[in-house]
């Protein structure tokens, strides 16, 4: 698909140029020496885009000294910024980083009010040279989308086309779009749509692609390439991100794979294994046949991998539906080994969405349509979560686990 071309500090998102690899610090932006460590290794394993969350204002002195330090000892990769409700802090975060991520509908409950800060964060992007990632996931579209157009892939395209039509209208191009989610199915179709509206205007903007909340391991690796991989081929995707529960390294060999079979291939090796070069190529090669309904079953003797590729393009469900984000600078607790604990407790249930969120602040929102959730508070305590209802709160970690298996077994909906 033919889009604009995005410039980000020097590295060329869009137009004619190789799919671009992104990932994101887990560590907390205030530990300045551990987000600059993190960041060199990022680096040098290949992401082209760093992102680092900003929670607020007060990180904004961090994130200049990570900044600096970086570019003192030569690693020149650009950062992005995460920023979440605060029009304040993605302001001054323009003026510091090469590009701000941003999913302008939270920036205010009133929505005129969002609109006019939108407005103006525009214009310090645009002074100061700054890219822009307007970033709507599934699940945290607002109320004042999912009252007017529902929870749809539908809507989200055109949630995120109120602010893509704001940047037109503005004369604003250095933009990238995405419209993650961690259910595939919602998440190709939502891209499909935006691409679609995009090119009715006339000015298609570059899209990140990837899936939120993949969970980690073989499925989380599956998830995000049968649906990353469904949109590449169609020309869909400018630059990825592959969301792992894992350390952020451990997404770049992945998403390497996929930029460098459906775009130009980066110079050098990549550094997967045959066995993990096996799994992404069956589920690039099965998931856009599955998703489309094109087939109903695949080739595969390997049963188990036949099983998640299956079941990450949700034809058959054969254990429970995994959402756990990858963790960022607002993770308070270890989500990875909650997530191993919750998966080994759980694995033997059918038909149940169960989410595991490194954050109170955007977890709860970003669970979509989970049946149950463990979000991790911060001090040592957890909230559970029915649907979106918070049932139990302030439990200790060590617990956690335990009430949530209870909870899930004392649910009259879960056979
Ligand atoms: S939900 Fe997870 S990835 Fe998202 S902000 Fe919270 S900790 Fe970070």
């Amino acid at each position: 698909m033919n889009t604009i071309t995005v410039n980000v500090g020097g590295i060329l998102i869009g137009g004619a140029n190789p799919i671009v690899v992104q990932t994101m610090c887990n560590t907390h932006t205030s530990d300045v020496p551990a987000t600059v460590a993190q960041c060199k290794r990022l680096a040098a394993a290949g992401a082209q885009l760093i992102r680092i969350t900003v929670p607020g204002l007060q990180d904004i002195p961090h994130l200049k000294a990570i900044k600096q330090q970086l570019r003192r000892d030569g690693v020149r990769t650009p950062l992005v910024a995460d920023i979440h409700f605060s029009s304040e802090t993605a302001i001054a975060a323009a003026k510091v980083v090469e590009k701000v991520r941003i999913n302008p509908g939270n920036f205010h409950k009133d929505h005129e009010e969002a609109r006019r800060q939108f407005a103006r964060f525009l214009e310090v992007c645009e002074e100061y040279g700054t890219a822009v990632r307007i970033g709507l996931n599934h699940g945290s579209l607002g109320a004042y989308i999912t009252d007017k157009y529902g929870n749809t892939p539908e809507a989200m395209a055109l949630a995120a086309m109120e602010w893509v039509d704001m940047c037109l209208e503005a004369q604003f191009y250095n933009v990238v779009v995405s419209l993650k989610a961690s259910n595939t199915v919602v998440m190709v179709q939502a891209y499909r749509e935006l691409a679609r509206l995009m090119k009715e205007r006339g000015v298609v903007f570059p899209m990140h692609v990837g899936v939120t909340e993949a969970g980690n391991g073989d499925s989380g690796r599956i998830k995000s390439c049968v649906a990353i991989s469904t949109l590449l081929a169609e020309g869909i995707g400018n630059t990825i991100r592959v969301s792992l529960t894992e350390d952020p390294e451990n997404e770049l060999p992945v998403a390497r794979y996929l930029a460098d079979r459906y775009g130009r291939p980066h110079p050098g090796k990549n550094c997967l294994s045959p066995q993990e070069e096996t799994i992404l190529k069956a589920a690039c090669d099965y998931g856009a046949p599955l998703l489309n309904h094109e087939v109903d079953d695949i080739p595969l003797q390997d049963e188990y991998l036949k099983d998640e590729i299956m079941q990450a393009c949700r034809r058959r469900f054969y254990k429970p539906e995994y959402i756990a984000c990858p963790g960022c600078g607002r993770t308070m607790y270890n989500l990875q080994a909650a997530f191993e604990a919750v998966k080994s407790r759980t694995s033997h249930l059918k038909n149940v969405v169960i989410a595991v969120m490194g954050c109170i602040v955007n977890g709860p929102g970003e669970m979509a349509d989970a049946d149950f959730g463990y979000v991790g508070e911060g001090g040592g305590k957890v909230t559970l979560y029915k649907g979106k209802e918070p049932v139990k709160r302030h439990i200790p970690e060590e617990e956690a686990v335990d009430e949530l298996v209870k909870l899930i077994e004392e649910s009259e909906d879960i056979a």
